[in-house]
């Protein structure tokens, strides 16, 4: 479903490159973990896959069920079922989060010639979404994400990723900032994501999701390369050795 080839890609705006030849491939039905320390480039890896135009690829290439996606803009890669959970998800003043939902929604069920969803229905599948993540409904009538705790964007940031059912789901960092009734919460909405046709993309620091979500394969990222592939086995290694030892074999 995805394959990154010596993929380099450096900030457009100071040109310092922070992806130095990075291949990744996840086929669909897998859960991937992506490891690594602070600054390794794993949330600038989930912006590149988004299309986020801060970035430039400079070399390489990213194939989405093997076609190239690098001269698509975001809309265009969401609509063919990307999706990016961000690490700090953005609040965006002045637009409901049911307004912004239903503009989403139905933005995908074009992109797939669907009709749009009668008004009972999408208000239905959010009411049902939003309670399997135990989430008050009355919370969606707010702006997205204003004046929500940590914990909350992060519940609504699964929440847009239940309802517009990508196929290739890029988790970064949705643990941090979670207790751990909320992780529980949170990873059994991502399980219940998890099919043969869609491929799902964990980034997190930490092994303890990993326990909640677990992955068929761990791969560890290091100054912008991925350094070591493993099973759910090597997570286990990095909680009980750190990175040093790893890195220190790669190099
Ligand atoms: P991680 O998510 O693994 O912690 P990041 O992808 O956030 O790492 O960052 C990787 C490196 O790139 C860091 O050194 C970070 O400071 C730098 N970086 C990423 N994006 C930018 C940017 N837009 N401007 C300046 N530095 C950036
Ligand atoms: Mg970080
Ligand atoms: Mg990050």
């Amino acid at each position: 479903m995805l394959e990154i080839k010596n993929l380099h890609a450096r900030i457009a705006e100071s040109g310092t490159e922070i992806i130095r030849g990075l291949n990744l491939t996840v086929k669909a039905g897998e859960v991937a973990a992506i490891m690594g320390p602070n600054g390794s480039g794993k949330s600038t890896l989930s912006y590149i896959l988004a299309g986020r135009d801060d970035y430039e690829v400079t070399e390489g290439d990213i194939l989405y069920n093997g076609e190239s996606i690098l001269e698509m803009d975001p809309a265009e890669r969401a609509a063919k079922g990307l999706f990016l959970a961000f690490q700090y998800p953005m609040e965006i003043p002045g637009v409901a989060t049911m307004e912004f939902l239903k503009v989403a929604m139905n933005s995908q069920r074009k992109a797939r010639g669907e009709e749009p969803l009668k008004v009972p229905e999408f208000i239905k599948r959010v009411k049902d979404a939003a309670g399997t993540l135990e989430m008050d409904f009355n919370m969606l009538k707010r702006p997205v994400n204003v004046g929500f705790s940590g914990g909350e964007k992060k519940r609504a940031e699964i929440l847009q990723m239940k309802l517009l059912e990508p196929k290739l789901c890029v988790l970064d960092e949705t643990d941090s900032g979670l207790d751990i009734d909320a992780l529980k919460i949170v990873s059994d909405g991502v399980n219940a994501l998890r099919s043969p046709d869609r491929a799902i993309i964990v980034i997190t620091h930490y092994q303890r999701l990993l326990d909640h979500i677990v992955p068929d394969t761990v791969h560890v990222l290091y100054k912008g390369q991925v350094i070591k592939s493993g099973d759910k086995s090597l997570a286990l290694e990095l909680e009980e050795n750190g990175y040093a030892g790893i890195i220190e074999e790669a190099a």
